[in-house]
């Protein structure tokens, strides 16, 4: 990292949408309390990996009704990634280059997209859906995909997890197809920071794209960025500063193993509490009192100092601290139309085969029922914790799971 990156030499940054942000004041994290280096096994995967095995079938699952899984958890929350690859190369979830695509035959079409979710919906009682990828945008039949979607489930919540990045000129027809809300991945402010984190320089178009995605009424818009050390943790306050200016909701992610570089550290990871702290120093925080339930991110109220009225909100995925699996209401379909129980699996099920070989709803439903009954209590495993000494990291990558 060069100089212009470290705390000492930041300069403050003129950013569209409202504030100029400075960084002056903020301090970089401290590395205490960071769970023990995971071991080195789960280094030694190659960064494509081979082709997670297919799922085992337990016995007992359900013959209908929704997605159980033996803890007695029920799956709502459907995350459908529409594509593999991305126009971004952040380092906590791609390699620089090497990276290999699903051929084209392997995606799912718009037509197989809907009808999964149709399935998903009407059959399995998925009560939300998030579109996601690798980089959605970068699908140019994306608006057609959600325009099916919402044919067929009209009241059903639809959000997107996007960079952003060419969203400036889609933001609308998105809007008009039925997408209803934005989670914004943005990790910096910083254009050079960006650069090196996305190894692209685009952070002029993020905030162009957040810009109509505002203006096209797309709403609420979260900003998720994670935290790596010695390379955007001192930024907390800033983008929260930034964020509430702008009436988007911060949410800070712990950086999870699932980078193609297969680099991941625990040494590494942010601490939720470390973050809460550093917000602290600067706003006032109080637990929301709308309450968590199954999502994933903690929320909390911002007040600046001195100021009763609420500024905003924030939120803080704790992963790997604090996890959270055992209210886990997620399941995932892949590019390329398999089932992964866990973001974490090692295992998949083939839903999208057992759709082109003729399989009716009925019958993927009960695959679906299946694959779910074996969803593992937590991080691929029976075993809870992503930095436990017997902890592999999953053959996908983020960007080739959809998060
Ligand atoms: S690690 Fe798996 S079980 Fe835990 S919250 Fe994530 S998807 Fe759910």
């Amino acid at each position: 990292m060069d100089a212009e990156h470290s705390s000492a030499t930041r300069r403050p940054v003129a950013v569209a949408l409202g504030a100029t942000v400075t960084a002056s004041g903020a301090t970089a994290l401290p590395a205490t309390g960071a769970p023990a280096p995971a071991k080195s096994g789960a280094t030694a995967l190659s960064a494509t990996g081979a082709p997670p095995r297919s799922a085992k079938t337990i016995p007992g699952a359900p013959q209908d009704g929704g997605l159980l899984d033996r803890f007695g958890r029920v799956a709502t929350d459907l995350r459908v990634s529409v594509i593999d690859k991305c126009n971004l190369r952040c380092t906590y979830c791609m390699p620089a280059d090497g990276m290999p695509w699903l051929p084209q035959t392997q995606l799912m079409s718009a037509d197989e997209i809907r009808r999964i979710v149709r399935v998903a919906v009407q059959s399995l009682g998925a009560e939300e859906l998030r579109i996601t990828g690798g980089e959605p945008l970068v699908r140019k039949d994306l608006e057609v995909i959600i325009a099916g979607i919402r044919d067929d489930n009209p009241d059903l919540p639809i959000s997107m997890t996007t960079n952003a990045v060419g969203l400036d000129r889609r933001a609308q027809a998105l809007k008009d197809a039925g997408l209803t809300r934005l989670n914004v991945s943005l990790d910096t402010l910083h254009p050079e920071t960006f650069a090196e984190l996305t190894r692209r320089p685009h952070l002029d178009k993020v905030l162009a794209g957040l810009e109509a995605a505002r203006a096209a009424g797309l709403g609420p818009i979260k900003i998720n960025a994670v935290l790596l050390r010695g390379m955007n943790d001192t930024e907390v306050v800033p983008l929260v500063d930034w964020a509430v200016t702008n009436g988007f909701e911060m949410r800070f992610i712990e950086d999870m193993p699932l980078d193609g570089d297969r680099s991941w550290s625990a040494t590494n990871v942010i601490p939720a509490r470390d973050i809460r702290a550093a917000i602290e120093e600067a706003f006032t925080l109080t637990a929301d009192p709308r309450g968590r339930g199954a999502a994933p991110a903690e929320r909390w109220e911002v007040r600046r100092p001195g100021e009763t009225a609420v500024a905003g909100h924030i939120g803080i995925i704790s992963s790997v601290t604090e996890p959270f699996c055992a209210a886990c209401t997620r399941t995932r379909v892949t590019a390329d139309g398999k089932v992964r129980s866990c973001l974490f699996s090692h295992e998949e099920t083939d839903l999208l085969s057992a759709l082109r070989e003729g399989t009716d709803d009925a019958g993927i439903a009960q695959v679906w029922r299946d694959a779910m009954w074996a969803k593992p209590r937590a991080h691929g495993s029976d075993r809870v914790g992503l930095a436990r000494a017997d902890f592999v990291q999953p053959e996908r990558t983020m960007s080739a799971i959809g998060g």
